[in-house]
């Protein structure tokens, strides 16, 4: 299928988008890379009358160390936080994820802040920005809103960005000394969307685990944390049997408030297992230093 008809325009500056935003409301779309837009729009699963395409707003762009974080523009493709030496530096749970974003082609266009605002449950980018208590930065014609990403993805598909906002950038605290990070995740083939995947992040001190953060993906309508097993890895030195503890609790989640929600080819009890083979894997890795 073809696209319906639309307009397009190119703007600026800001405060032009936020105007067009005021007056189209929902008859407008923002277009960043167009990976998933344009798929949607082909499809005719939106009709929109406008397309405001903010690739010209230098606003957006640019990745840089700013007030103690990392702040990433919405326009920052995967590719260039795949490859840039900041990311590696002072976030390398972004570079470790970056790889299994689709493929190449997608990477090369595709944008930070259209897959946060888009908000698939089985992106990458969402799950990375719960994972290290990234702030997203909205702005809006009402001045510009900082939100932890723990209290921004609400639902499937659905962020707490008002309408006339967009996301700006996304702002990831700096890597402590000591951190150490690990990103997986289970696909049919490479580039897939994830069955289900898994971000951790912790701080060690003298060998012991230190606010563990595990996002997972794939399994809810958002991203979430389990927050039980992080709990139970606080001050532990990991090892065979805390393995062994944390993977059994994270199943114990899964069984319960965190319950999986099946897709069409695999049931809740396959993520849920996809899900402790992917933390036992991810804590392996911390063992082994
Ligand atoms: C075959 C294929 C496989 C893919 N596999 C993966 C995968 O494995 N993992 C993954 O994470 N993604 C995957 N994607 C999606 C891809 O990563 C997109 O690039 C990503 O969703 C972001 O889209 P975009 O920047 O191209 O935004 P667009 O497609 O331009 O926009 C997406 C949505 O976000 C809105 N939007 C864009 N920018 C902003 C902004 N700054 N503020 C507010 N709203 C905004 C748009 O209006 C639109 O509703 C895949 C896409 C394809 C086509």
């Amino acid at each position: 299928m073809k696209a319906p008809d639309f307009d397009y325009t190119k703007p600026r500056s800001l405060d032009e988008v936020f105007a067009l935003l005021a007056e189209y409301g929902d008859e407008a779309r923002l277009l960043a890379g167009g990976q998933t837009l344009m798929a949607t729009l082909n499809m005719r699963l939106s009709e929109p009358a406008l397309l405001i395409d903010i690739t010209g707003i230098d606003a957006l762009r640019g990745i840089a160390v700013r007030d103690g974080a990392l702040r990433i523009g919405a326009l920052a493709t995967h590719t260039q936080i795949e490859s840039s030496t900041l990311v590696a530096q002072h976030a390398p749970l972004l570079a470790m994820a970056a790889p299994h974003i689709a493929h190449r082609a997608i990477r090369n266009l595709g944008t930070l802040g259209g897959s946060i605002a888009y908000a698939d449950p089985a992106a990458e980018w969402p799950t990375c920005a719960l994972a290290l208590d990234a702030a997203i930065v909205c702005c809006g014609a009402d001045g510009t809103r900082h939100i932890p990403a723990a209290e921004f993805f609400l639902d499937l598909y659905t962020t707490a960005l008002r309408p006339g906002e967009l996301v700006q950038a996304v702002e990831f605290p700096m890597a402590a000394p000591g951190a150490r990070f690990h990103f997986d995740e289970l696909a049919r083939r490479h580039g897939d969307y994830a069955i289900a995947g898994l971000a951790l992040a912790s701080r060690f001190e003298q060998g012991q685990a230190r606010q563990a953060r595990i996002a997972l993906m794939g399994i809810a309508a958002t991203p979430v944390r389990a927050r039980r097993t992080e709990a139970l890895l606080e001050g532990r030195a990991v090892d065979a049997g805390v393995i062994g503890e944390a993977a059994s609790l994270l199943a114990d989640e899964l069984a319960g408030a965190l319950q999986p929600v099946a897709d069409l080819t695999n049931s809740s009890a396959t993520k849920r297992h996809l899900a402790t083979v992917l933390l036992r894997r991810a804590l392996t890795t911390f063992i082994a230093g």
